[in-house]
């Protein structure tokens, strides 16, 4: 999916451009301990786990489940207009239990989502240099 557009567009700094260097690829990465294996999002200088400064970005398998989600009704910034009803979504991915990710969820009715259900990364280009990760209902 491309849409040209007029929102915002995220800044990669050293600690998150891992993480935005393989959406441009088209594969998920998730911030991992190298120490004691957690993964961590969103990224953070230090593993919550256990404090280690080694982390890197591990590819992962894009699915997991809505661990909760809110129906957004009005736009909320520029560019925007033509996305709403808009489901914001947070998704537990099933690399492990809480690794939450939070994302916009696609093909599907806002009014058919439902907590639980699995789901699958998909990939948004906004930009020439950036891709988000979103998701849609899985083997959609
Ligand atoms: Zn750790």
């Amino acid at each position: 999916m491309t849409t040209a557009s007029t929102r915002p567009v995220p800044f990669p700094d050293d600690m998150t451009e891992g993480f935005w260097d393989s959406l441009r690829a088209r594969t998920l990465s998730i911030q991992r301990c190298a120490r004691c294996s957690r993964f961590n999002h969103a990224p953070s200088l230090t593993c919550p786990g256990c404090g280690s400064e080694d982390l890197r970005y591990e590819p992962v398998s894009g699915r997991g489940t809505v661990h909760s989600y809110t129906v957004l009704e009005d736009p909320p910034g520029p560019g925007f207009a033509t996305l709403v009803p808009l489901v914001v979504v947070v998704v537990e991915l099933v690399e492990q239990p809480r690794l939450l990710m939070v994302a916009n969820l696609f093909g599907i009715d806002p009014a058919e989502v439902r907590i639980g259900a699995e789901v699958e990364v998909s990939f948004e280009k906004i930009s020439e240099v950036c891709v988000l990760p979103q998701f849609r209902p899985a083997g959609a």
